[in-house]
């Protein structure tokens, strides 16, 4: 059986010292062998963003996409193969600016498979532009000195409005909240959303490691919260200013896509003589 190590290689990675980007990485494998998977059964899919290099530094099957587009590619490689595990990821620009459309897509579509958004509120890559998830007035010396006017999206309300079967949200300074939060979205029979307040140390330097410390409120602090409750849900992610961490919602009921596919069904799929699941072959 795989453990964590066999989630790493060689390639050392060329975020800069302190990145949120490290942790989710390692949360990423951590969750992968505690899940019981092998390397083989893993693909990570990711976008364009300094979180775009994650792909290359988990030793799985690896996709690096193009911009905006690992959700298209990811839900593909998912529909081909559905025995894979397969994660798409990227940051916010990548998935609430140009690849937005795909991500209310693939919510409301509800494929057997995780995003996981690495948001640090700022585009990084390119150094420090206004990303979608930049709130008003956030101010940049360079690109917006007089603050930014415009408000920024609110994902965690958008993924509850597109029909998100999972959402959650973590920190990547609580490595253990986000491996269980990417463990459950693994083991959840649809699509699991999953934001990560990721920060950019060297470009966002007000959504800090501190500030998100004293801003983020923990479901745990919440009391008789009902993670199968979407209106509560809902009231908690607007109370809160959208700042949750923990598993914030889930339907365990609806049925996946591909379990809705006609041509995936076991008889189909005996009729085409085309390779069946041991659990699919069960129900025959
Ligand atoms: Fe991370 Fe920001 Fe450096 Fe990119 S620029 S690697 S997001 S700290
Ligand atoms: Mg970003």
């Amino acid at each position: 059986m795989a453990t964590l190590k066999d989630f790493r290689n060689n390639v050392k990675p060329n975020w800069c010292p302190g990145c949120g980007d490290f942790a989710v990485q390692a949360a990423i494998q951590r969750a992968a062998a505690n899940v019981g998977l092998e390397p083989e059964n893993l693909a990570v899919v990711s976008g364009i963003g300094c979180s775009g290099r994650i792909s290359g530094y988990i030793n799985c099957y690896g996709f690096h996409g193009i911009h905006g587009r690992s959700l298209p590619i990811a839900q593909g490689l998912k529909m081909a193969n559905r025995e894979l595990t397969v994660i798409a990821s990227g940051g916010d620009g990548d998935g609430f600016a140009i690849g937005l459309g795909h991500t209310v897509h693939a919510i409301r579509r509800n494929i057997d498979m995780s995003y996981i958004v690495m948001d640090n509120q700022i585009y990084g890559l390119t150094k420090g532009q206004n990303s979608p998830r930049s709130a008003k007035g956030f101010v940049n010396a360079k690109y917006t000195p007089q603050g930014s006017i415009e408000s920024e999206l609110a994902p965690l309300e958008m993924a509850l409005a597109a029909g998100a079967t999972f959402v959650a949200q973590s920190f990547s300074s609580n490595l253990k909240q986000l491996t269980t939060v990417i463990e459950e979205g693994m083991k959840h029979k649809g699509f699991s959303f999953i934001n990560i307040f990721s920060p950019c140390v060297t470009f966002n330097k007000f959504n800090t490691y501190e500030w998100f410390k004293e801003n983020i409120v923990d479901l745990d602090e919440i009391p008789d919260y009902n993670p199968n409750d979407r209106v509560m849900a809902m009231t908690k992610i607007m109370e809160t200013n959208g700042m949750l961490t923990g598993i914030i919602y889930q339907n365990k009921e609806k049925q996946s896509y591909e379990e809705m596919v006609p041509g995936f069904k076991p008889e189909a799929l005996a009729k085409q003589n085309m390779k069946i699941t041991e659990a699919e072959f069960e129900k025959l």
